[in-house]
């Protein structure tokens, strides 16, 4: 196991977490029919150092477009690649995951308590298959105080970095990881695997157990199905014209010998009517979020944009108010809904596990 306090300590110390910045951010919980779920303005993003500006507009007309880590100056090609420099700094540390060499930090503008990321040391694309799953368990082995779990690896459903292979993670249990099983089913040929259906907006399959090796598998035999998956009358396509679209969040937390790894489903299906995605915020919700769905708010955290508190001013929202909708955002996000409809298209894709 390893230690991450005193790295924590010094990763603040050195400025390399932000959290003079953090501290200026607005955060509430909302009672809401699916929990109570978390939410926060962001407030912490920092101005541009004019001296940033002119190094990166100098850097775009020389044609290089190298990322300046907004946090230290370090110039890397992309906001992922690690370097040795990082560790020599103190704020970076080298793990090993599936044999291979990754960094570990901590997110300058942590979203939540001791909010970390893992990254290959290699600069190659994300991707959710049996390494990501087989990784996840290495690493919440390693940190188990810690929760761990990857953004999907399609572009409208995934995060903001799809380019570097990472992991999020930190001391953190969020809403989704706390709501019950509202319905547990038999998945074929893992009767040492528990499986069930989350009561959570969107739609994720809950698999717990002690056996490593079975989890892995039982993740494989669900992702496996679930890319194949076509549900037509609500908007669910596994591929046109040979792209996919089906994909999963997948997340991992330990409790004791005991592991949880919450599988959400997520599909990156579009039509005119909705060109950001058919399982995204819908158009009424824009005012409040507009972007990607990403693994933190799969999970029940709401980053909001500084704009929503002028939001909250002119339409007279309670926090309590915004609470719901981001509720309702998630619903948007979830493949199944919680009608009849989905509902019933939920039993077929079960039937197949
Ligand atoms: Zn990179």
């Amino acid at each position: 196991m390893i230690d991450t306090d005193e790295f924590y300590r010094r990763s603040c110390e050195l400025g390399f977490v932000k959290l003079e910045a953090v501290a200026r951010n607005i955060v509430w919980t909302a009672h809401t029919d699916w929990g109570d779920l978390e939410i926060t303005i962001n407030l912490s993003k920092p101005e541009k150092d004019p001296r940033t500006i002119a190094e990166e507009a100098a850097r775009k007309a020389s044609g290089k477009v190298d990322y300046v880590d907004p946090a230290t100056g370090a110039v890397r090609p992309c906001p992922l690649c690690v370097t040795e420099k990082d560790v020599e700094r103190g704020y970076a540390r080298r793990i090993s995951l599936q044999g291979e060499n990754w960094g570990l930090w901590y997110s300058p503008y942590v979203y939540y308590e001791e909010h970390c990321i893992a990254m290959s040391w290699e600069h190659r694309p994300m991707h959710i298959d049996r390494a990501a799953f087989e990784c996840l368990f290495d690493i919440v082995g390693q940190l188990p105080q810690y929760f761990f779990g990857s953004n999907a690896d399609l572009p409208l459903v995934g995060g903001s970095i799809l380019a570097h292979d990472h992991f999020q993670g930190g001391k953190h249990v969020f809403p989704m990881q706390k709501a019950d099983i509202c319905e547990a089913f038999e998945l074929r040929g893992f009767p040492e695997v528990e499986a069930g259906v989350v009561k959570w907006p969107m739609s994720v399959i809950r698999l717990s157990g002690e056996d490593r090796a079975k989890l892995v598998d039982a993740a494989c035999a669900v992702l496996d199905v679930w890319r194949k998956h076509d549900e037509p009358s609500i908007g669910i396509c596994a591929e046109t014209d040979g792209v996919r679209h089906n994909t999963i969040t997948p997340i991992l937390m330990k409790d004791g010998n005991r592991y949880q790894l919450d599988l959400a489903l997520r599909c990156n299906m579009t039509s005119p009517e909705h060109p950001w995605g058919l399982f995204h915020p819908h158009e009424r919700y824009h005012h409040i979020k507009k972007e990607n769905i990403g693994l933190i708010e799969v999970m029940g955290l709401a980053i909001l944009p500084p704009r929503v508190q002028q939001v909250m001013e002119d339409q007279g929202l309670s926090r309590e108010e915004v609470g719901r909708l981001f509720g309702e955002i998630l619903e948007c996000a979830g493949v199944f809904k919680w009608d009849e409809e989905g509902r019933s298209a939920l039993q077929r894709f079960l039937a197949k596990l």
